[in-house]
């Protein structure tokens, strides 16, 4: 007899956009070979839970039988493609989603064992034969995993500045004109190991769209050939350009390029979090964002997500955006359908996350226990409940409606990139969390630890202080996380080498 070892399964969609069908078919598996709930991440992907490992193979077929894959959603190689799911600007997100494919499809491994091992089953590779020719990742594939993520201004929901490499749409008369490019950012950091830290990108320069192939190429090549692969703590590309320096990479870049970036283009970012309800986008279709707590899908007893969904992809004719901040956008509604999905939002009560306050809605924990076997500290199961008693507060100095980005996560991996936010909570050991202030509004500089090491009672009892004093001292249009570097809780980071300091 075998035990019965669950697995989690990450499914990506380059840019985060399914079709109708393929929802359904996520919806089908996970309800016959999963925990019966739907997880949307925070790099726009799904994930499966207590996947029993005799129905993987018949999950991941059906997966890719629905043109979805899981290759490449974790290992040592390019990960799923971040793009802002931008339902304003249709156009433009056509555009950058296009480019955003283009490069997930150019830095996929070329491998067939993944067909072989899962799909198919026909063996692909003789052993007498040569070894598979990867032309990007060559024998080795990379010293660690890679990140991508565009971003389109004013939003920058994807954290362009926490990815491996960045691209920020730089939009001229309403065309896209190409891209700032930003290396060398990364959130994951080890407790008591101040040689690990998480980084803000840097901007480099200015491409044209047709260049982006290129640049990405390159890049990842540049991080196969010098990342560190004697010490997988110190093997993200974060690492190889802080150690070498970013005119290191700058002319290593061009020598392989063989052309220059420009000059990067001006472009400025209002937030990172996600704006929800019906908006009318260029393409005269209608989008409508759904706040997701967490990103679980699920039914419950008295909300009923998972069929409300359901029934919403069955009539839905446009598609699905899984955003960055793990929430959903029913997107390329006409007209005539708008009518039906409304009544069915209503229906099922879909939107009663909306009358949540603006500090839940701008809340993002990763999963944690009990499926991440990294977890040190509940995340997704505790967050909600930590908001039920920090809302009051806010309620009290009339903050209820004040824009605050918060962020959990089970360990210091970053997976919901907590460092980023306006306050963070890290898990330490179960009940126990760092707590972190500062972040940028959106998304444009880390926090610093405030408190070790710290229980609820004290998580609170910290926070009672701070959200008084800033509902009476904040200056005209001052965020949180600008506001406790000012007041002097905690010290401005510029540069996450300064992270521990
Ligand atoms: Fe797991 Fe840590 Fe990632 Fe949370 S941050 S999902 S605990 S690895």
């Amino acid at each position: 007899l075998e035990p019965a070892y669950q697995f989690m399964l990450r499914v990506r969609a380059a840019g985060g956009v399914v079709t109708p069908e393929q929802w359904l078919m996520m919806d089908s598996v996970s309800q016959k070979y999963a925990n019966g709930t739907i997880r949307l991440t925070t790099r726009q992907s799904f994930q499966l839970h207590g996947v029993i490992k005799w129905n993987l193979k018949k999950t991941i077929q059906e997966v890719n039988e629905a043109m979805l894959s899981t290759l490449a959603a974790c290992g040592d190689v390019n990960r799923n493609v971040m793009c802002n799911p931008n339902p304003y600007q249709s156009e433009i997100h056509s555009e950058v989603y296009h480019w955003a494919s283009k490069v997930s499809d150019h830095l996929d491994p070329q491998t067939k064992a993944y067909h072989e091992i899962w799909l198919d089953g026909e063996k692909v590779i003789d052993s007498n034969d040569q070894a598979e020719q990867e032309p990007i990742y060559g024998r080795v594939y990379l010293p660690r995993k890679f990140k991508i993520g565009l971003a389109v201004p004013p939003s920058n929901d994807v954290d362009v500045f926490s990815q491996d490499l960045g691209f920020i749409a730089i939009i001229e008369d309403g065309q896209l004109k190409g891209f700032n490019v930003t290396v060398g950012g990364g959130m994951g950091m080890s407790h008591g190991d101040v040689k690990t830290y998480p980084q803000v990108s840097k901007v480099i320069g200015f491409c044209l769209p047709e260049q982006i192939i290129d640049v990405a190429e390159k890049t990842v090549t540049i991080q196969r050939d010098y990342g560190d692969r004697s010490v997988r703590k110190h093997a993200r590309f974060k690492y190889t350009i802080d150690d070498r320096g970013i005119d290191w990479f700058v002319q290593e870049l061009t020598t392989r390029l063989g052309w220059s970036l420009q000059e990067a283009k001006p472009f400025h970012f209002e937030h990172n979090g996600d704006r929800y309800g019906w908006v009318k986008g260029s393409n005269n279709k209608w989008h409508f964002t759904l706040f997701i707590q967490n990103g679980r899908i699920k039914d419950e007893a008295d909300y009923k997500l998972m069929t409300g969904l359901r029934e919403i992809a069955k009539v839905h004719t446009g598609d699905f955006r899984l955003t960055p901040n793990q929430n959903l956008i029913i997107a390329n509604v006409s007209s005539q359908k708008k009518k039906k999905i409304e009544g069915l939002i209503q229906q099922y009560g879909l939107t009663d996350g909306l009358h949540y306050s603006a500090l839940r809605r701008n809340s993002m924990a990763c999963v944690a226990f009990p499926t991440c076997g990294l977890a040190m500290a509940e995340s997704e199961r505790y967050l909600p409940t930590l908001l039920d008693k920090i809302e009051p507060m806010l309620e009290e100095s009339g903050l209820q409606e004040e824009d605050i980005v918060i962020r959990m996560t089970g360990c210091p991996n970053g997976c919901a990139r907590p460092m980023l936010a306006e306050i963070a909570f890290i898990g330490k050991a179960p009940g126990k969390y760092n707590m972190y202030l500062g972040g940028g509004f959106s998304g444009n500089r880390l926090n610093k630890l405030y408190k070790e090491n710290i229980g609820e009672a004290e998580i609170l009892e910290s926070l009672q202080p701070i959200i008084t004093h800033y509902s009476k001292d904040r200056q005209e249009g001052e965020h949180f996380g600008d506001f406790v570097i000012r007041a002097g809780y905690v010290q401005e980071v510029t540069d996450g080498q300064n992270f521990h300091a």
